[in-house]
C-alpha cells in the first residue's frame, strides 16, 4: 500500500489544501514507490506562515541555551537513527550507504555544536566615549526563515540552516527539495520528539515554482536561506532584493582539482576519483575539471581512466556498490546533452559518455562515469556545471596557467592543489579565487564547524557552517545605558 504523506502546518500533520500529491520514487529501481507527498500551494504557505508567526513569538522568548538543549536532543536522537535514515536516503536519492551515513553525521556534528552556540551567541561590550555609559551589542532573532533546500544532501543542508535559525530563535517554513521529501519528513518528526514547539516548525512539500516561489514571495517571510543551482538562486534574489529580505544563497560550482608534476600521484589519484564520482557527480563541490601539468599528464590521465572502469555502478543500499544512479530521468538527459555539447566541440571521450545498462540497472537513472580529454579552456563543458558524473581534463604547463583556468570560471567555490612545494601551495590558498581551497586534498569534504561557501557566482558572501552562519540568522542590536543622571552629549564636540 502506497503511504499518503502530509505537510506540518499550525502543530498538525495536515493535507495540502488543494488536495494534490505528486510521488517519490527510487531512483535505483522506478518501479519502488516512495510515497505521495503534498503538492502544496501559495494557500498552504500562507496557513504556514501564520502558524511560524504564533512559534516565532514563544520560541524568541525560550532562553538560548534551553533551545540549544533541544537542538542537543535532535543531535542525540539522529545518532539513534542513524542508520535507518541513511537507508531511506540512499532509497529516495541513490548515493551510497557510506555517504548517506555521512549525511546523517553532518547532521548530528551540526546539532552538537550548535546546542553549544546556545551558551555563546556573543555580542561585545564595549568603552563608551562618555562617563558612566556602557555600550554594548547583542544579538536578536529575525522571525519566519523561508528555508528552501536541494536534493544532494538532503538532511545535511537543512540541519546546515534549520539548527541554527532555531538556535538564534527564529521560526521556520522549510520546503526539501521535490526529490527528496522523505528525509525532510523524518527530520521534522525529529526536532518534534527533540521538543521543538510544533508551531516553531513548518514543513510545507511541493514543488519549487509553486510552494518554493510563495515561500519567498511572502511578505512575511523576512529572511530566506536557499541552497541549489546559480539560476534558481538568482530568481530567488531578485524577488528577496525587491522586497529587502535577508538572503542567503549557495548555489552551483565548476571545482577543479590541479596535479602538478611533483604531487604524490597516488594520492591525488584516490582524491580526483572520489572528488570526481562520489554522489554521482551530484555535488557542489564536485571535482568537474582536472587541471594536470604536462609532465605528468599522460600518466596520470591512464591510470585514471583504469580506475574508472573498475568503479562499481548499483544500487546504494547494496554493498560493493562505489557509484549509485543520479537522481531522476531529467538529470540524464542534462547529462547527456554536455556529453554531446564535449563531443562536438572536439574534447576526447575516454571512457562512459552513456546511459549506463547491464544487470541490476535496468530500472535506474544509471550514467557511466565519463572523462574528456584534450578539453581547452573556454569549451561549455569546462565553463557550465553539468552536475553529474563527468570530468573535463585539461593539459598546462605551469603551475600559474592552471591557477588562471581555476579561475576563469563564472563559479568560485572550492578548488584542490596537489603538490609537495609548501610555497606554491600557500600561494594557491591566496590567488585561487574560491570559497575553499584544500591542498593534497580533494575538492570535497567540508567540516560542520568550518564556513562553508563560495564567491562569484556561487553565492552572495554569506557562509553556512561554523560560527558566522549565526550572524546570518541573527540580528545585531546595540543598547546604550547611561547612568551619569545627566544629558551626555554624543556625536558632539566636546572638546
Ligand atoms: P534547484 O535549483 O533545482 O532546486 C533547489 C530548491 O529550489 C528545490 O527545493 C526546488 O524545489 C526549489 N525551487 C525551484 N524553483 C524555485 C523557485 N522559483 N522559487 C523558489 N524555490 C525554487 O537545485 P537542485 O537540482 O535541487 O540542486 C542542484 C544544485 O544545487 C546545483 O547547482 C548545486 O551546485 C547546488 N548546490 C549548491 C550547494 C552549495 O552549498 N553551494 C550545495 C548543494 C547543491
Amino acid at each position: 500500500m502506497t503511504t499518503t504523506f502530509k505537510n506540518f502546518i499550525g502543530g498538525a500533520w495536515v493535507e495540502p489544501a488543494g488536495g494534490a500529491y505528486y510521488e517519490n520514487r527510487n531512483p535505483a529501481d522506478h518501479d519502488d514507490l516512495i510515497g505521495r507527498f503534498p503538492r502544496s500551494s501559495a494557500a498552504d504557505v500562507q496557513k504556514a506562515v501564520e502558524s511560524a508567526k504564533r512559534g516565532f513569538d514563544l520560541w524568541k522568548r525560550t532562553p538560548a541555551p534551553a533551545r540549544g538543549d533541544a537542538l542537543r536532543r535532535a543531535g542525540d536522537i539522529l545518532v539513534r537513527r542513524k542508520d535507518e535514515i541513511a537507508d531511506l536516503m540512499t532509497r529516495e536519492m541513490g548515493k551510497p550507504l557510506a555517504e548517506t551515513k555521512g549525511d546523517v553525521q553532518e547532521g548530528i556534528d551540526t546539532a552538537y555544536y550548535a546546542a553549544t552556540e546556545g551558551r555563546r551567541l556573543f555580542g561585545h561590550t564595549v568603552p563608551s566615549e562618555l562617563r558612566n555609559k556602557w555600550a554594548m551589542s547583542f544579538r536578536r532573532p529575525i522571525g519566519v526563515c523561508g528555508i528552501i533546500t536541494p536534493f544532494n544532501f538532503p538532511l545535511a543542508i537543512p540541519t546546515w540552516k534549520i539548527f541554527p535559525a532555531l538556535l538564534c530563535g527564529n521560526s521556520i517554513v522549510f520546503k526539501p527539495a521535490e526529490d527528496v521529501p522523505h528525509t525532510g519528513h523524518v527530520f521534522i518528526e525529529i526536532l518534534l520528539e527533540a521538543g521543538v514547539p510544533p508551531e516553531v516548525l513548518q514543513l510545507v512539500h511541493g514543488v519549487g515554482e509553486e510552494a518554493g516561489k510563495a515561500i519567498v514571495d511572502h511578505p512575511e517571510v523576512p529572511i530566506v536561506s536557499f541552497t541549489g543551482s546559480t539560476e534558481t538562486g538568482k530568481l530567488v534574489g531578485e524577488t528577496c532584493g525587491r522586497m529587502h529580505k535577508r538572503l542567503s544563497l549557495e548555489m552551483g560550482g565548476k571545482n577543479a582539482q590541479i596535479v602538478l608534476d611533483d604531487a604524490d600521484l597516488e594520492l591525488a589519484l584516490d582524491g580526483v576519483l572520489w572528488g570526481a564520482f562520489g554522489t554521482t557527480g551530484q555535488r557542489c563541490t564536485a571535482t568537474s575539471r582536472l587541471i594536470v601539468q604536462s609532465g605528468v599528464h599522460d600518466q596520470f590521465l591512464g591510470q585514471l581512466v583504469d580506475r574508472v572502469k573498475k568503479l562499481k555502478l548499483g544500487d546504494g543500499r547494496k554493498s560493493g556498490t562505489d557509484v549509485g544512479p543520479m537522481i531522476n530521468e531529467a538529470a540524464v538527459r542534462k547529462t547527456e546533452h554536455y556529453v554531446d555539447v564535449g563531443q562536438s566541440e572536439g574534447a576526447d571521450l575516454l571512457c562512459g559518455g552513456r546511459r549506463a545498462t547491464g544487470k541490476g540497472l535496468e530500472k535506474g537513472w544509471y550514467f557511466e562515469p565519463t572523462i574528456f580529454a584534450r578539453v581547452q579552456a573556454g569549451m561549455r563543458i569546462e565553463q557550465e556545471e553539468i552536475f553529474g558524473p563527468v570530468l573535463s581534463v585539461i593539459r598546462v604547463n605551469t603551475a600559474d596557467e592552471a591557477f588562471t583556468i581555476n579561475n576563469d570560471v563564472k563559479y568560485g567555490l572550492s578548488s584542490s592543489l596537489y603538490t609537495r612545494d609548501v610555497n606554491l601551495a600557500f600561494r594557491a590558498l591566496n590567488e585561487l579565487d574560491n570559497g575553499i581551497t584544500y591542498v593534497n586534498a580533494p575538492t570535497i569534504g567540508a567540516e560542520a564547524h568550518m564556513p562553508f561557501g563560495g564567491v562569484k557566482q556561487t553565492g552572495n558572501g554569506h557562509r553556512e557552517g561554523g560560527w558566522e552562519v549565526y550572524e546570518f540568522y541573527s540580528e545585531t542590536k546595540v543598547g546604550y545605558v547611561d547612568f551619569s543622571g545627566a544629558l551626555q552629549r554624543a556625536q558632539i564636540d566636546n572638546y
